[in-house]
């Protein structure tokens, strides 16, 4: 089963992601992870993109595309939730291609909404685990104990270069720029379930829980 997430940054995508993964065998790709990835441990495509993703602007489709091309040919499981990819539309038309030579194709699409404002204080308010991941806010999702990440028990915490307010105003814009050719290839495919993103965690967890349901991708 291959389902996306799309959304402007801050809007939960990952949250709900992680959600998933920790009560069904799905395996989360995040292309904006996967580039970090390559930035922390300084290889040559880390490099390259390091800069652009301080900028807030989108790197090469070449680079993501071949990066999952790479997860899909290396990756033993079978039922993906892709989130951050495809941001454009030569992004989906590869994907399509490459699932359809694998056999498989997207079998739904979440397209998360929240108002620009909340996004702004979810992104500004936003820190991780640098043991596990695990993702916070100051404001909305604080570690029961502060200080210790509630899932793995570290008390190292890093926040994102790239959230900051200027950095995120452009991010904002390269996405909406070019998701609406995206959202219209999947709509046209009548494959896009839209989220209220703007409401608590719990609720978008039930929603995004139910159409899965409804739609017998689990049980
Ligand atoms: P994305 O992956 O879409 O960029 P995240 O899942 O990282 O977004 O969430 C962005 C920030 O907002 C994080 O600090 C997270 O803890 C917080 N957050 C996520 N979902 C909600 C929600 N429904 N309500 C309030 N805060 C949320
Ligand atoms: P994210 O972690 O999803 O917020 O992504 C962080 C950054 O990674 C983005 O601002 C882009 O620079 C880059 N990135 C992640 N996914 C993609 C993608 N599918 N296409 C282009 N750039 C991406």
């Amino acid at each position: 089963m291959i389902f996306i997430f799309f959304g402007p940054p801050g809007s939960g995508k990952g949250t709900q992601a992680k959600y998933l993964v920790d009560n069904y065998d799905f395996a989360h790709i995040s292309t904006g992870d996967l580039l970090r990835h390559e930035i922390e441990k300084q290889t040559v495509l880390g490099n390259e993109v390091n800069t652009i993703m301080e900028s807030g602007a989108y790197v090469p489709d070449k680079i993501v595309i071949d990066l999952i091309e790479n997860v899909l040919s290396t990756s033993e499981n079978s039922n993906f939730i892709f989130d951050g990819y495809p941001r454009t539309l030569n992004q989906a038309l590869a994907f399509d291609a490459l699932l359809s030579v694998k056999k498989l194709k997207v079998d739904l699409v979440f397209n998360f909404d929240v108002d620009k404002d909340l996004l702004i204080k979810r992104i500004s308010g936003r820190f991780s685990c640098a043991s596990c991941g695990a993702v916070y806010n100051d404001t909305f999702m604080k570690t029961v104990v502060e200080g210790i990440c509630d899932k793995c028990g570290s008390y190292e915490f890093f926040r994102r270069k790239d959230d900051n307010l200027e950095v995120f105003k452009k991010r904002v814009e390269v996405y909406l720029k070019e998701i609406k050719m995206v959202r219209d290839f999947y709509r046209n495919k009548n494959l896009v379930k839209d989220i209220d993103a703007s409401q608590a965690a719990e609720l978008i967890q039930i929603e995004v829980k139910n159409s899965l349901i409804q739609s017998g991708f689990i049980i």
